[in-house]
């Protein structure tokens, strides 16, 4: 299997150099030439681990299976607690795919604890040898899962970057706290964009990387445009449609739909990947909050990022520009051209639209919806109310907009992303709670009300001590990067 650039399909790399290179040169993002034919019966059989052995080795064809036979066990066993790729009943014909069992409480961990072994072994594969100096900017999640699974890797440095005051309390003394010698955090000042574009224009400046290559160093990034990043998300697709067929809720062949709060269009375009492997999936919705960039595209055809940014209760899917929705295009259109000058006007315009048939074609697959912020604290609180289910704010994103869409017969699975626990807050507010003003207090009145348990990891933040309180301006990503903050 090779990979093509979506801006330039005469360039073809292996798995490896497409992992260990993030992005291809001219900007496009690497996708496979081909959507490898599983037998699903087969790989529906299996237990977790193996389920994403037998996916990874369609696509990363120069890893020797044994490895990643070995990599998945390791990544997927003890560390979701038995619990990776949960499917939990919720009503009538509803499920939510609790992806939130990993070590960060966020769906991101699938792939994040994955990648860094990917990563060592890519670099092996290919006879290198230089240090890999990661840099991530994050708006919460991101930051914290690529931290935790990428501390004391071996050949490897991580450096994340999180705007002042745009995560939640708790998100925030995640990442404060993480251990490991070759890990370390900046709050910059601003936004997400300010920090994300800081860590671009590294990326981007070709002195610093010269500067790097004469120690030995290569920057690369851990965002979800790697491909490394969305592999793994495909396996939880199959995970959950295997137990709809072990509950005796669909025979094979029967169709699913999945509803999936998104962002940077990276988990539900795995749903995608899953779908073209010949998983029966039937619609794959599109569930947005109030920065309905998305929404508005899959229903008219035109993508404009030049609006209104809003801060949401949901922040990991505050986001204008859905870097993944770029291979979506390249899939429905086959042309590397088209491509490519669609994102041209993106980056010179802030949008652009595409040929009907383009939009045509995405729609017989695609359905979207969005949502105010008062229905996100309504649903959470009809779900807990008329379900006993209790659910984080982007989940509810998905569980409103699912409920608009879901077809009589076809069971609807909901990707549950975080862990209700990474914002008692918000959550405590919409069940009508009084909101204390510590995260730590709300976690824990969050448990007295609900008689549920915080995840371990996130009740021991109280306790670790805060290593990183450094705070940087956007300009000081570069001198970091250097080594010289
Ligand atoms: C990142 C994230 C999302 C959005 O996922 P994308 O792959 O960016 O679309 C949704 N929910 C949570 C909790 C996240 O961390």
């Amino acid at each position: 299997m090779q990979f093509f650039s979506t801006r330039d399909a005469a360039l073809r790399v292996s798995a490896s150099q497409a992992i260990v290179q993030g992005l291809s040169k001219e900007g496009g993002l690497f996708v496979p030439e081909s959507f490898p034919q599983v037998d699903v019966q087969a790989v529906c059989g299996l237990d977790y681990p193996a389920m994403a052995a037998a996916i990874l080795k369609e696509y990363l064809t120069d890893y020797d299976p044994a490895f990643l036979a070995q990599a998945a066990d390791k990544t997927y066993g003890a560390a979701f607690g038995g619990k990776a790729g949960y499917l939990a009943p919720v009503s009538e014909g509803v499920y939510a795919l609790e992806l939130w069992h990993g070590p960060t409480c966020a769906f991101k961990d699938y792939a994040l604890q994955l990648m860094p072994k990917l990563l060592v072994e890519a670099k092996r594969n290919l006879n290198r040898t230089e240090k890999t100096l990661i840099l991530v900017a994050t708006s919460g999640d991101t930051g914290k899962a690529a931290l935790d699974g990428y501390h004391d890797i071996p050949g490897g440095e991580i450096a994340v970057f999180d705007p002042t005051g745009g995560t939640s309390e708790i998100q925030r003394l995640q990442m404060a706290t993480q251990e490991g010698e070759n890990v370390s955090v900046y709050a910059v000042r601003g936004n997400f964009d300010d920090a994300q574009t800081g860590v671009k224009k590294v990326f981007a400046d070709p002195e610093i990387a010269a500067k790097l290559a004469q120690r030995n160093t290569c920057l690369s990034s851990a965002n979800s445009i790697n491909w490394g990043r969305l592999v793994p998300q495909i396996v939880y697709y199959f995970a959950a449609y295997a137990q709809l067929m072990q509950a005796g809720k669909v025979k094979f062949g029967d169709e699913v739909d999945f509803c999936v709060p998104t962002g940077n269009f990276g988990d539900i375009l795995a749903g995608y990947y899953a779908k073209r492997m010949g998983l029966p999936v039937g619609r794959l919705v599109c569930a947005s909050n109030r920065n309905n960039v998305l929404t508005d595209f899959l229903e008219t055809g035109s993508y404009t990022a030049d609006r209104t940014f809003y801060k949401t209760t949901s922040p990991s899917m505050d986001i204008l520009v859905s870097s993944n929705l770029e291979r979506l295009l390249w899939h429905v259109t086959g042309s590397d051209a088209e491509v490519a000058d669609l994102m041209n006007q993106l980056n010179r315009t802030g949008r652009y639209t595409v040929r009907p048939e383009t939009l045509a074609a995405i729609q017989e697959t695609f359905s979207c919806g969005w949502v105010e912020e008062e229905e996100v604290a309504q649903e959470i609180r009809a779900r807990y109310e008329q379900d006993g289910y209790l659910c984080d704010t982007h989940t509810a994103v998905a569980f409103h907009v699912a409920g608009k869409q879901q077809r009589p017969g076809v069971p609807m699975v909901v990707l549950s992303t975080a862990s209700p626990f990474k914002f008692p807050c918000s959550v405590l507010a919409a069940l009508g709670a009084q909101v204390p003003e510590n995260d730590f207090e709300a976690m824990h009145a969050l448990e007295q009300l609900t008689g549920r348990t915080a995840p371990a990891s996130l009740a021991a933040l109280a306790s670790k001590p805060e290593r990183f309180s450094t705070i940087i301006d956007p300009a000081q990503i570069a001198q970091v990067a250097l080594g010289e903050e």
